[in-house]
């Protein structure tokens, strides 16, 4: 496996709304949707549009310095730690916690030819605040649904 090198590209521009979001996403670990990021950066620049945060959070993604994280099936979450490690989501408040998985997982068994170029663990739970309110029958499992 090839590493990609940091490529300098000089078409993205550092624009203050850029670092303002960037500061934003810097060791935040509450993986804000596009939404969020936008209400944040929108207190300092109040003529930004939603259109270009999302678009900058879309260019931030190519350039591999932040991941954007499809566990909230309402909307995609965004995460500037891109060190591999898999997501704990809540399934009534929409928190979704860190946790740590091994390095390389591999499937058991692929298809004749199917390379692997990557790996997404997704866990479903409720949080501590969560249980406390809800009737703990509810918690759903990882990856399973129950129908009524
Ligand atoms: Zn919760
Ligand atoms: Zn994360």
């Amino acid at each position: 496996m090839k590493k990609r090198p940091g490529v300098p590209q000089s078409r993205f521009r550092m624009t203050p709304q850029r670092a303002e979001i960037l500061r934003l996403l810097e060791g935040n670990t509450s993986h804000p949707s596009a939404e969020e990021i936008y209400r944040g950066v929108h207190r300092k620049f109040p003529r930004i549009s939603f259109a270009t945060v999302y678009n900058t959070l879309q260019s931030l993604f190519r350039k591999g310095e932040l991941l954007e994280i499809r566990i909230d099936p309402k909307r995609s979450r965004f995460d500037p730690s891109t060190a591999p490690h898999a997501h704990l989501m809540c399934v009534k408040c929409g928190t979704i916690a860190d946790v740590r998985r091994p390095a390389k997982l591999k499937p058991l068994g692929k298809p004749a030819g199917f390379k692997v170029l990557s790996c997404n663990v997704e866990f479903y739970g409720v949080c501590p605040a969560c249980a406390g309110k809800a009737a703990p029958k509810e918690a759903a499992k990882c990856q399973k649904r129950t129908r009524k």
